[in-house]
Formats: structure tokens, sequence, C-alpha cells
């Protein structure tokens, strides 16, 4: 078996008829971290939803090869049964939801696409107790609606229990970082890192180089209108957070010509 995970080549894509995505290149293998830099508007979380398949997204070019697979003829929901997972950039509140119920009905639901069996409240309520270490969450976080009343910290935890239980293949976060202060991101960023295997891979989308401080990349790409101009290493985090998103504007314009 090919250990690439994610093939993506000269993606294109319309929101409300107009192109944001205009040829996107990215390929991820098993085990590696990638990170997608760039500036508000650039059509980083339009990528994002692409992958997983959001109605509100049409795909116009190219093609994803998920696992050998064709990923853009597959629904959301067998995007995300197989294994493909993406934490938002603002968690929905679901008031009525238990937390607890709404991770239960995930993880079954997964459980059941793998061929494993299915577990009652009483055995799932150990399982997640057992993961709520990964986010340093406190059990009563279980009992409330799904994200009801949460802080901006406390939602992302909890996308990363949720990441934590469902144990993807591909694990998307948009801008986890956005709202955190110092201590809730490294609670987060140590999460993503417990999950971390040779078998699966990451793709981190951050405006900042702060959470790669704590999440250190194999790859960093700059995505700029719509495409992905740029590929390195760590440093280039670095060198983007010196020297802005500006200095792009010189380099591509004398690329593209
Ligand atoms: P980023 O995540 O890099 O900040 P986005 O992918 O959110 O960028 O946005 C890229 C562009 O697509 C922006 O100009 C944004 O206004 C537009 N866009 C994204 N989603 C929608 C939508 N649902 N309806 C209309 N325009 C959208
Ligand atoms: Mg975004």
């Amino acid at each position: 078996m090919s250990d690439t995970i994610l093939s993506v080549k000269n993606l294109t894509a319309n929101v409300d008829g107009t192109p944001i995505l205009k040829g996107v290149n990215l390929e991820i293998k098993a085990g590696e971290i990638h990170a997608i830099m760039g500036r508000n508007g650039s059509g980083k979380s339009t990528f994002s939803k692409v992958l997983t398949g959001h109605p509100d997204y049409e795909v116009t070019g190219g093609e994803v090869i998920y696992l050998g697979e064709n990923l853009l003829e597959k629904e959301p929901h067998e995007r995300s049964l197989g294994g493909i997972f993406l934490a938002f950039q603002y968690p929905l509140e679901i008031p009525g939801v238990s937390n607890l119920d709404f991770l239960r009905v995930a993880y079954n639901a997964r459980q059941k696409h793998l061929g494993k069996e299915e577990v009652d409240s009483f055995d799932f309520e150990e399982i997640v107790e057992e993961k709520l270490g990964v986010v340093q969450m406190n059990p009563s976080f279980l009992g409330r609606s799904l994200n009801e009343g949460f802080s901006g910290g406390e939602k992302k935890r909890n996308e990363i229990l949720q990441m934590a239980l469902l144990d993807p293949t591909l694990g998307i976060l948009d801008e986890i970082d956005s709202g955190l202060d110092i201590d809730a991101l490294k609670i987060v960023a140590g999460g993503v890192n417990q999950l971390t295997t040779p078998d699966n891979a990451f793709l981190l989308i951050t405006h900042y180089q702060r959470l790669l401080d704590y999440i250190q990349p194999h790859y960093v790409h700059v995505m700029y209108d719509g495409r992905i101009v740029k590929t390195g290493g760590k440093e280039l985090a670095l060198e983007l957070e010196q020297k802005g998103y500006d200095f792009l504007d010189q380099q591509v314009l004398a690329e593209v010509g």
C-alpha cells in the first residue's frame, strides 16, 4: 500500500459563482504534519471545506485522491466515516444535545463503519473519560449541551476530544489557535501531538506561526489567492512572521509576470 494519504492536483472551486481556489496542489503522506499559512481571505478555510464536502463549495476542476480513492465523489458523511476530521474554526453550539450523547453517536458511527462493535452509554463513559486527559478537560463538560456556553478555549478542547475519539486518518485543524490564550494553546497543541502516529496525518491551518512553536510541522505551505505558492520547512513560518505576508506580493508578481 502506498503511504500517500491525500493527493490534491490542480484543485479549483467556486463559492457563489466566484472562483476562490485557483489550482491547489498538495501531497500528504502518512506520519506527516503539514501547515498551511496565508493572509485572511486567501482561501484556507475554503480548501478545508472543499475537502470535507461542504455543499456551499463547488469544485470546478482538478482531483483529490484520499487513500487511493476519488474523494470528490463521496458524500460528506462518507468522508468523515472514512477518517477525515475537520476541527472547526467556529465550533457550533447545539443547545439540548448533550455533549456526551453527541460524542457517543459520532464514535459509534465510526465504529460501525470500521466493522467494530458499537458501545452503550455505560462503556462509552469509560472510553471518553480516558480521553479527557488528552485535553485536560473536566468530566463536567460531558453532561452539558454541546459547546453551549463553552469558552473559546473549551470549545477548541472539545473539538480535540472529539478528534481523539474518532481517531482520524487525516485531521484538519482550521485556526485551532484563534482566540486561545497561551495555556489553552499549549493544551490543544499537546492534544494534537499525542494523537500523531506513523499512520495518520494532520493539516494545520493557521494565520500565525505561534501554533507551530508547539506543533512541529514537516512542511509549511503558503496559500495566496487560492493557490499554494510556496512550500518550505518550519523556517518558512518564521520568515513569514518576520516579513509579514506583504513580501509575497512582489515575489508572486515577479513569478507570475
Ligand atoms: P481564509 O480562511 O484564508 O481567511 P476563506 O477561504 O475563508 O479564506 O475565504 C476566501 C474567500 O472566499 C474570501 O474572499 C471569502 O469572502 C470568500 N468566501 C468564503 N466562503 C464564502 C461563502 N460561504 N460565501 C461567499 N464568499 C465566501
Ligand atoms: Mg479561515
